[in-house]
Protein backbone atom coordinates (compact mmCIF):
# COMPACT_ATOMS: atom_id res chain seq x y z
CA UNK A 1 0.00 0.00 0.00
CA UNK A 2 1.26 3.58 -1.06
CA UNK A 3 1.74 6.24 1.79
CA UNK A 4 -0.64 8.01 -0.28
CA UNK A 5 -3.42 5.12 0.17
CA UNK A 6 -2.96 4.55 3.75
CA UNK A 7 -3.59 8.09 4.54
CA UNK A 8 -7.00 8.11 2.59
CA UNK A 9 -7.90 4.59 4.06
CA UNK A 10 -7.04 6.83 7.20
CA UNK A 11 -9.12 9.49 6.28
CA UNK A 12 -12.04 7.53 5.27
CA UNK A 13 -11.86 5.25 9.01
CA UNK A 14 -11.98 8.56 10.88
CA UNK A 15 -15.27 10.11 8.94
CA UNK A 16 -17.03 6.43 9.15
CA UNK A 17 -16.29 6.88 12.85
CA UNK A 18 -16.95 10.02 13.39
CA UNK A 19 -20.47 9.79 11.70
CA UNK A 20 -21.00 6.71 13.72
CA UNK A 21 -20.01 9.06 17.43
CA UNK A 22 -22.69 11.32 16.03
CA UNK A 23 -25.24 8.47 16.42
CA UNK A 24 -25.48 7.66 12.55
CA UNK A 25 -26.55 4.93 11.43
CA UNK A 26 -24.03 1.75 10.34
CA UNK A 27 -25.32 1.86 6.95
CA UNK A 28 -24.38 5.55 6.52
CA UNK A 29 -21.14 5.17 8.16
CA UNK A 30 -20.59 1.75 5.41
CA UNK A 31 -21.71 4.30 2.43
CA UNK A 32 -19.93 7.33 3.28
CA UNK A 33 -16.42 5.38 4.22
CA UNK A 34 -16.58 3.76 0.83
CA UNK A 35 -17.65 6.83 -0.62
CA UNK A 36 -14.09 8.25 -0.06
CA UNK A 37 -12.44 5.38 -0.99
CA UNK A 38 -14.77 5.41 -4.47
CA UNK A 39 -13.40 9.28 -4.75
CA UNK A 40 -9.76 8.89 -4.49
CA UNK A 41 -9.15 7.18 -7.67
CA UNK A 42 -7.05 5.17 -5.56
CA UNK A 43 -8.45 2.05 -5.18
CA UNK A 44 -10.17 -0.21 -7.90
CA UNK A 45 -13.75 1.39 -7.30
CA UNK A 46 -14.82 4.33 -8.33
CA UNK A 47 -12.50 6.66 -10.06
CA UNK A 48 -10.17 4.12 -9.86
CA UNK A 49 -11.97 1.02 -11.26
CA UNK A 50 -10.28 -1.45 -13.75
CA UNK A 51 -11.82 -1.56 -16.94
CA UNK A 52 -13.23 -4.62 -18.77
CA UNK A 53 -11.46 -5.92 -22.38
CA UNK A 54 -13.41 -3.33 -24.35
CA UNK A 55 -12.02 -0.56 -22.16
CA UNK A 56 -15.63 0.02 -20.18
CA UNK A 57 -15.75 0.59 -16.31
CA UNK A 58 -18.69 -1.95 -15.20
CA UNK A 59 -18.78 -1.69 -11.48
CA UNK A 60 -20.10 -3.60 -8.95
CA UNK A 61 -21.57 -2.71 -5.26
CA UNK A 62 -23.58 -3.78 -2.76
CA UNK A 63 -24.80 -3.00 0.77
CA UNK A 64 -26.91 -4.40 3.62
CA UNK A 65 -28.28 -3.70 7.13
CA UNK A 66 -28.55 -5.92 9.52
CA UNK A 67 -32.11 -5.03 11.41
CA UNK A 68 -34.36 -5.82 8.96
CA UNK A 69 -32.00 -7.30 6.47
CA UNK A 70 -32.55 -4.98 3.77
CA UNK A 71 -29.95 -5.51 0.90
CA UNK A 72 -29.52 -3.35 -2.53
CA UNK A 73 -26.93 -3.52 -4.98
CA UNK A 74 -26.15 -2.50 -9.00
CA UNK A 75 -24.15 -4.87 -11.31
CA UNK A 76 -21.87 -3.67 -14.49
CA UNK A 77 -22.81 -0.12 -13.79
CA UNK A 78 -21.32 2.28 -15.79
CA UNK A 79 -20.81 6.52 -16.00
CA UNK A 80 -21.27 7.01 -12.06
CA UNK A 81 -18.61 7.48 -9.29
CA UNK A 82 -20.32 6.41 -6.31
CA UNK A 83 -21.67 2.86 -7.05
CA UNK A 84 -22.02 2.39 -3.28
CA UNK A 85 -24.80 4.71 -3.48
CA UNK A 86 -26.81 3.74 -6.04
CA UNK A 87 -27.01 0.69 -4.58
CA UNK A 88 -27.93 2.23 -1.12
CA UNK A 89 -31.04 3.62 -3.62
CA UNK A 90 -31.79 0.37 -5.06
CA UNK A 91 -32.32 -0.92 -1.72
CA UNK A 92 -34.19 2.61 -0.22
CA UNK A 93 -36.07 3.38 -3.46
CA UNK A 94 -37.21 0.43 -5.01
CA UNK A 95 -38.58 -3.20 -4.00
CA UNK A 96 -35.86 -4.81 -6.00
CA UNK A 97 -32.61 -5.86 -4.49
CA UNK A 98 -30.37 -6.31 -7.53
CA UNK A 99 -30.54 -3.62 -10.93
CA UNK A 100 -28.17 -4.12 -13.69
CA UNK A 101 -26.43 -2.43 -16.74
CA UNK A 102 -27.65 0.61 -18.36
CA UNK A 103 -30.86 -0.03 -16.79
CA UNK A 104 -28.94 0.90 -13.72
CA UNK A 105 -26.45 3.41 -14.70
CA UNK A 106 -29.99 5.12 -15.75
CA UNK A 107 -31.65 4.86 -12.47
CA UNK A 108 -28.46 6.16 -10.75
CA UNK A 109 -28.58 8.79 -13.47
CA UNK A 110 -32.20 10.10 -12.14
CA UNK A 111 -30.78 10.22 -8.48
CA UNK A 112 -28.53 12.50 -10.16
CA UNK A 113 -25.29 10.78 -8.85
CA UNK A 114 -22.39 12.05 -9.71
CA UNK A 115 -20.84 10.95 -13.25
CA UNK A 116 -17.42 10.09 -14.49
CA UNK A 117 -16.58 8.69 -18.24
CA UNK A 118 -17.70 5.44 -18.89
CA UNK A 119 -14.14 5.07 -20.15
CA UNK A 120 -11.07 6.42 -18.32
CA UNK A 121 -9.18 8.76 -19.81
CA UNK A 122 -5.69 10.06 -19.02
CA UNK A 123 -5.09 6.44 -17.75
CA UNK A 124 -2.07 3.93 -19.37
CA UNK A 125 -4.35 2.37 -21.44
CA UNK A 126 -2.69 -0.26 -23.83
CA UNK A 127 -4.30 -1.43 -26.83
CA UNK A 128 -3.01 -5.02 -28.01
CA UNK A 129 -3.55 -7.82 -29.74
CA UNK A 130 -0.54 -9.81 -27.75
CA UNK A 131 -1.69 -12.82 -25.94
CA UNK A 132 -0.84 -13.11 -22.45
CA UNK A 133 -0.18 -16.57 -20.23
CA UNK A 134 -2.89 -15.12 -18.04
CA UNK A 135 -6.20 -16.09 -18.97
CA UNK A 136 -5.83 -17.12 -22.46
CA UNK A 137 -9.27 -19.20 -22.49
CA UNK A 138 -10.49 -15.45 -21.76
CA UNK A 139 -8.71 -13.80 -24.63
CA UNK A 140 -9.16 -15.75 -27.12
CA UNK A 141 -12.73 -15.62 -26.83
CA UNK A 142 -12.68 -11.97 -26.56
CA UNK A 143 -10.95 -12.27 -29.56
CA UNK A 144 -13.11 -14.60 -31.31
CA UNK A 145 -16.49 -12.58 -30.07
CA UNK A 146 -14.98 -9.19 -31.43
CA UNK A 147 -13.19 -8.05 -34.05
CA UNK A 148 -11.75 -4.65 -31.63
CA UNK A 149 -8.35 -4.35 -30.26
CA UNK A 150 -8.22 -5.02 -26.30
CA UNK A 151 -7.85 -2.92 -23.24
CA UNK A 152 -5.19 -4.15 -21.05
CA UNK A 153 -4.57 -2.07 -17.92
CA UNK A 154 -2.53 -3.34 -14.86
CA UNK A 155 -4.57 -2.38 -11.81
CA UNK A 156 -0.75 -1.27 -9.84
CA UNK A 157 -1.56 -2.27 -6.68
CA UNK A 158 -5.42 -1.08 -6.64
CA UNK A 159 -7.74 -3.39 -4.56
CA UNK A 160 -11.46 -3.14 -4.14
CA UNK A 161 -13.58 -1.56 -1.23
CA UNK A 162 -15.67 -2.27 1.55
CA UNK A 163 -16.63 -1.58 4.77
CA UNK A 164 -18.55 -3.15 7.65
CA UNK A 165 -20.00 -1.11 10.91
CA UNK A 166 -21.89 -1.60 14.59
CA UNK A 167 -23.87 1.41 15.40
CA UNK A 168 -25.08 2.65 18.59
CA UNK A 169 -28.32 0.85 18.40
CA UNK A 170 -26.67 -2.28 17.84
CA UNK A 171 -27.29 -2.65 14.43
CA UNK A 172 -24.71 -3.77 11.71
CA UNK A 173 -23.74 -2.97 8.27
CA UNK A 174 -21.83 -4.06 5.23
CA UNK A 175 -20.50 -2.97 1.74
CA UNK A 176 -18.48 -3.42 -0.67
CA UNK A 177 -17.80 -1.33 -4.97
CA UNK A 178 -15.75 -2.62 -7.21
CA UNK A 179 -14.35 -2.39 -10.45
CA UNK A 180 -13.86 -6.00 -10.81
CA UNK A 181 -10.81 -8.18 -11.90
CA UNK A 182 -8.08 -8.39 -14.64
CA UNK A 183 -9.00 -9.61 -17.87
CA UNK A 184 -12.65 -9.63 -17.56
CA UNK A 185 -15.25 -10.52 -20.65
CA UNK A 186 -17.61 -7.24 -21.08
CA UNK A 187 -20.52 -8.11 -18.80
CA UNK A 188 -18.53 -10.02 -15.96
CA UNK A 189 -19.98 -9.71 -12.89
CA UNK A 190 -18.29 -11.08 -9.68
CA UNK A 191 -19.15 -12.11 -5.68
CA UNK A 192 -19.43 -7.92 -4.84
CA UNK A 193 -23.23 -6.98 -5.41
CA UNK A 194 -24.40 -10.70 -4.99
CA UNK A 195 -25.78 -10.49 -1.47
CA UNK A 196 -24.36 -13.57 1.17
CA UNK A 197 -21.13 -13.85 -1.52
CA UNK A 198 -19.39 -10.02 -1.32
CA UNK A 199 -21.38 -8.65 1.68
CA UNK A 200 -23.98 -9.74 4.19
CA UNK A 201 -25.37 -8.60 7.17
CA UNK A 202 -27.51 -9.54 10.26
CA UNK A 203 -27.87 -8.40 13.46
CA UNK A 204 -28.15 -11.85 14.98
CA UNK A 205 -24.65 -12.51 13.77
CA UNK A 206 -22.63 -10.07 12.33
CA UNK A 207 -21.11 -8.04 9.67
CA UNK A 208 -19.32 -9.31 6.26
CA UNK A 209 -17.12 -7.77 3.31
CA UNK A 210 -15.13 -9.88 0.77
CA UNK A 211 -12.14 -8.83 -1.47
CA UNK A 212 -10.68 -11.22 -3.98
CA UNK A 213 -11.43 -13.81 -6.73
CA UNK A 214 -15.05 -13.03 -6.90
CA UNK A 215 -14.99 -16.52 -9.34
CA UNK A 216 -13.91 -18.24 -6.29
CA UNK A 217 -16.16 -16.21 -3.00
CA UNK A 218 -19.17 -16.98 -5.00
CA UNK A 219 -19.23 -21.08 -5.52
CA UNK A 220 -18.64 -20.89 -1.53
CA UNK A 221 -21.14 -18.19 -0.34
CA UNK A 222 -18.61 -16.91 1.42
CA UNK A 223 -20.10 -13.91 3.31
CA UNK A 224 -23.39 -16.07 4.04
CA UNK A 225 -20.84 -18.96 5.39
CA UNK A 226 -19.21 -16.60 7.61
CA UNK A 227 -21.77 -15.20 9.27
CA UNK A 228 -23.59 -18.64 9.57
CA UNK A 229 -20.73 -19.48 12.03
CA UNK A 230 -21.00 -16.17 13.77
CA UNK A 231 -24.50 -17.50 14.62
CA UNK A 232 -23.13 -20.76 15.60
CA UNK A 233 -20.79 -19.26 18.18
CA UNK A 234 -17.55 -18.88 16.63
CA UNK A 235 -15.66 -15.93 16.93
CA UNK A 236 -15.29 -13.64 14.11
CA UNK A 237 -11.55 -15.07 13.87
CA UNK A 238 -12.29 -18.16 13.70
CA UNK A 239 -15.43 -18.02 11.42
CA UNK A 240 -13.02 -15.99 8.86
CA UNK A 241 -10.70 -18.29 9.18
CA UNK A 242 -12.53 -21.51 8.61
CA UNK A 243 -14.71 -20.05 6.23
CA UNK A 244 -11.33 -18.68 3.71
CA UNK A 245 -9.27 -21.97 4.84
CA UNK A 246 -12.16 -24.00 3.29
CA UNK A 247 -12.16 -21.38 -0.03
CA UNK A 248 -8.18 -22.30 -0.20
CA UNK A 249 -8.48 -26.17 0.31
CA UNK A 250 -11.90 -26.77 -1.78
CA UNK A 251 -11.16 -24.83 -5.03
CA UNK A 252 -8.03 -22.96 -4.95
CA UNK A 253 -9.49 -19.72 -4.12
CA UNK A 254 -7.64 -16.31 -2.52
CA UNK A 255 -9.91 -13.69 -0.63
CA UNK A 256 -9.68 -11.87 1.95
CA UNK A 257 -12.46 -10.55 4.62
CA UNK A 258 -13.78 -7.78 6.96
CA UNK A 259 -15.89 -9.24 9.91
CA UNK A 260 -17.71 -7.55 12.93
CA UNK A 261 -20.11 -9.73 15.48
CA UNK A 262 -22.78 -7.46 16.81
CA UNK A 263 -20.72 -7.48 20.43
CA UNK A 264 -18.17 -5.42 18.62
CA UNK A 265 -15.24 -8.10 18.39
CA UNK A 266 -14.42 -7.96 14.80
CA UNK A 267 -11.72 -9.80 12.65
CA UNK A 268 -9.88 -8.66 9.62
CA UNK A 269 -8.19 -12.01 7.66
CA UNK A 270 -6.88 -12.69 4.05
CA UNK A 271 -5.67 -16.26 2.51
CA UNK A 272 -3.16 -13.43 0.03
CA UNK A 273 -0.30 -12.22 0.81
CA UNK A 274 -1.94 -8.86 1.42
CA UNK A 275 -4.64 -6.56 2.13
CA UNK A 276 -4.52 -3.14 2.71
CA UNK A 277 -7.55 -2.38 5.51
CA UNK A 278 -7.90 -0.59 8.90
CA UNK A 279 -10.26 0.13 11.96
CA UNK A 280 -10.33 2.10 14.11
CA UNK A 281 -12.75 2.41 17.78
CA UNK A 282 -12.25 6.16 18.39
CA UNK A 283 -9.14 5.63 20.48
CA UNK A 284 -5.62 6.61 19.52
CA UNK A 285 -4.97 6.47 15.86
CA UNK A 286 -6.84 4.33 13.17
CA UNK A 287 -4.78 1.45 12.40
CA UNK A 288 -3.70 0.49 8.75
CA UNK A 289 -1.86 -1.59 7.58
CA UNK A 290 -1.30 -4.07 4.14
CA UNK A 291 -0.98 -7.57 6.23
CA UNK A 292 -3.25 -8.95 9.19
N1 LIG B 1 -14.20 -9.46 -5.61
C1 LIG B 1 -14.01 -8.60 -6.73
C2 LIG B 1 -14.54 -9.27 -7.98
O1 LIG B 1 -14.34 -10.46 -8.15
C3 LIG B 1 -12.60 -8.21 -7.01
C4 LIG B 1 -11.74 -7.88 -5.80
O2 LIG B 1 -12.19 -7.95 -4.67
O3 LIG B 1 -10.56 -7.53 -6.01
O4 LIG B 1 -15.09 -8.60 -8.81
Amino acid sequence: MTAVQADCLTAALQIGYHLLDRGASALTAVEQTIGVLEQSGLFNAGRGSHVQLDGVRRMDASIMEGQELLAGAVASIEGIVHPISAARLVMEQTSHVLLVGKPASAFARHFQLERQPRRPSGHAVRKTTMTRALAPKTLQLYRAMTSGGLVLRERAGKETVGAVALDRTGTVAAGASTGGIDLMLPGRVGDTPIIGCGVYADNVSGAVSMTGLGEGIIRIAVAKDICDRLERGMSPAMAARAVLRKLVTRIDGAAGTLVIAPDGRFAIHHVTPRMAAGWWDGKGRPVVKDRF
